[in-house]
């Protein structure tokens, strides 16, 4: 029997294939692998893919449908090629915290410049709200105009407030979503709230042993709700930016897709240039000033 299914759980070796309501073991056969010489796993949790069940109720992937996006991770340990963490991504969130650790803007910049060039729609959730302040939810409100303004939907969240979780998890439901952010801003505790009883042991795994073998290192889709998914993989929840251009940058940031229009070179870096749209509309006020900082900041460190 011949089903299309969305992949739930990778182990490099088998794959959990979820198909009208069914959950099925799948293997890949090995012409995929030569097929893609620059990713180190073809398939990855989140992918679409056709299968045939077999009598024995095992199934094998017959074809790996095109994605619509996907987060990468440079493969370590010197493997070549770039490891896939998964696709097919609905949202990415960057979750921060108002304290403990402080809050970061800089992070939440970095995170949105990758989203917007690995075409991921990206949110901010600010979590443990119950430290905050009456100073803290002022800047947690202006922080909301600016970004929300810009097109990403601000949410905020503490563990202790259920309300709280439950209009986090209508959020959630119905997409497949990623959460990404700093150690100790509660990724694993909200996990833990929104799927109670989830087994959620994954430390530091670079998905490699010492030695430089492959080990088995579990990719797994979350069910939360009733058609909600939180990737929960070793590795995807601090992101990189990878191989962005310095002339590229400004294109990942959508208040300066219009000014740089009016730059007088095609690669200005709208840093240092004569004639650039860009400076031009952080000096009228059109550009807050953090972003335009953390801009400086990002093509600094490319
Ligand atoms: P992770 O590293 O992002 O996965 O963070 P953890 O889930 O391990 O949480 C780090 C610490 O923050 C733990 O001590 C949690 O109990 C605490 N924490 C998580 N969420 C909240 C919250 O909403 N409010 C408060 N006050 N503490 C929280
Ligand atoms: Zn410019």
């Amino acid at each position: 029997m011949a089903l299309t299914g969305k992949v739930i759980e990778s182990t490099g070796k088998w794959y959990k294939v979820e198909a009208n309501g069914e959950v099925t073991s799948c293997r890949l056969p090995g012409r995929f692998r030569l097929n893609s010489a620059e990713v180190t796993n073809p398939v990855t949790v989140g992918d679409r893919v056709d299968i045939s069940i077999g009598d024995d109720q095992t199934g094998i992937i017959t074809h790996i449908h095109d994605r619509d996006n996907f987060l990468p991770r440079q493969a370590t340990h010197g493997r070549r090629g770039e490891q896939i963490l998964a696709a097919n991504i609905d949202r990415a969130w960057a979750v921060v915290s108002v304290r403990q650790p402080a809050l970061k803007t800089g992070f939440l910049d970095r995170f949105l410049v990758a989203c917007e060039a690995y075409g991921i729609p990206a949110s901010i959730l600010i979590n443990k709200t119950d430290l905050a302040s009456k100073r803290d939810w002022k800047q947690l409100e202006a922080l909301r105009e600016l970004y929300s303004g810009l097109g990403y939907p601000v949410h905020v969240a503490s563990i202790h407030n259920s309300e709280s979780i439950e209009e986090l998890k209508t959020a959630l439901d119905g997409h497949t979503n990623v959460f990404i952010g700093p150690s100790g801003v509660g990724k694993t505790s909200l996990l833990n709230c929104l799927k109670p009883g989830a087994d959620l042991t994954v430390g530091d795994i670079s998905g490699y042993s010492n030695k430089g073998k492959h080990t088995t290192t579990v990719a797994r889709l979350l069910r939360i709700g009733d058609a909600g998914y939180i990737v929960d993989t070793p590795g995807i929840r601090e992101l990189g930016l990878v191989n962005i251009e310095p002339y590229e940058l400004s294109l990942y940031y959508p208040e300066m897709l219009k000014p740089r229009e009016n730059c007088k070179f095609n690669n200005c870096t709208h840093s240092h240039e004569p004639g650039c749209g860009v400076s031009a509309a952080f000096e009228a006020g059109e550009i807050h000033p953090e972003r335009y900082f953390s801009y400086l900041n990002i093509l600094e460190s490319l």
